[in-house]
């Protein structure tokens, strides 16, 4: 980024310093938006924060309207598809996290959708509940899910809950928080005294970002629910504010042949979520004579990539361990 870079006048949450730049001109919804950087401490954030009260309305019902499965489609997801479609990454990130889980402990996902991690999980714990903004969302958790704890469709900061947690999780949530410290600092009140948070969320420096700066990808990568871009650097020093150490498991999902796509053609690789994190060819082309016997060249490539970019710190994923310093 040149120094003469647009400067902004709004001033960094994090460190409060008024060296903040234009980092990026407009989101995926929004070419008006505009997405700032602290010069000081490197935290990536969207101007014109709103108040968590408009952004509690906001999830009722909007946000799932908007941002859904079939971007063509103004309708939110039927809570059963919405399970269908999310059971299967659940599922992987159950057994990426599997280690942090035990029989005894008590669980609390907030941002549970419709509920398809709690139902992975629900025979690994001893109890698991949610929080959803969605009301039909929790309706279809409460009557179909059969899950071992209470789901609440208030903000988790409205709810008075009657216990505390060993763990909660946050799975690509805590992004769209816009007070994120005193956010956490109320998790603390939540957790018991060993507990600990998960938080998953997209990471700043994802190649496509970082290395390759695909204009295409960041027009489509920066939207307005997401408030916050966190690298190690600037979730830490959120989390050490609110009085939390992290411990950081780098992820990339997704694969050669998606980056490629999106640096070559600018657009993502076609076929579902999953085909496109992973070396596979398109789902056209499949049949193609030959393609199925060089499928086990790719995957060995794709393998080594996903290696290569989380060491380099350039993955799509930070998924961070919160745990409390020691009083
Ligand atoms: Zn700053």
């Amino acid at each position: 980024m040149s120094t003469k870079s647009k400067m902004s006048k709004e001033v960094c949450y994090n460190c409060k310093s008024s060296h903040v730049f234009v980092y990026h001109e407009g989101t995926r919804d929004d070419p008006s938006r505009r997405v700032l950087k602290c010069r000081e401490c490197d935290l990536v954030f969207l101007d014109n924060i709103p108040s968590q009260e408009l952004l509690n309305e906001y999830y009722k019902e909007e946000y799932r309207k908007k941002f859904n499965s079939d971007a063509n489609k103004n309708v939110a997801e039927a809570p059963e598809d919405n399970f269908s479609n999310k059971l299967p990454i659940h599922q992987e990130r159950f057994n990426r996290l599997e280690h942090l889980f035990q029989k005894n402990q008590s669980v609390l996902e907030i941002g549970c959708g419709s509920g398809a991690f709690l139902s992975v999980i629900k025979d690994h714990v001893k109890k698991c509940s949610g929080v959803d903004l969605n009301e039909r969302y929790v309706q279809f958790m409460r009557e179909k899910l059969d899950l071992t704890g209470k789901v609440y469709s208030q903000h988790v900061e409205k709810v008075k809950f009657q216990e505390k947690f060993d763990v909660i999780c946050l799975f690509h949530v805590f992004e769209h928080i816009a007070d994120p410290i005193a956010f956490l600092r109320h998790l603390n009140e939540l957790l018991t005294e060993s507990g600990f948070l998960i938080i998953e969320v997209p990471h700043v420096n994802d190649a496509l970002v970082s290395i390759y700066e695909s204009a295409a990808f960041k027009r489509n990568y920066f939207n307005s629910p997401h408030l916050y871009y966190y690298s190690e650097k600037t979730l830490g020093s959120i989390s050490k504010e609110a009085g939390f150490k992290c411990e950081f498991l780098p992820l990339n999902e997704y694969g050669l042949l998606n980056h490629l796509c999106w640096i070559l053609l600018g657009k993502p690789i076609t076929g579902t979520r999953s085909e496109g994190r992973l070396f596979k060819l398109p789902t056209e082309n499949v049949g193609q004579p030959g393609i199925d016997s060089v499928q086990p060249f790719f995957d060995k490539i794709n393998q080594e990539y996903k290696i290569y970019l989380e060491k380099q710190g350039c993955f799509d994923t930070l998924i961070s361990i919160l745990k409390r310093y020691n009083k």
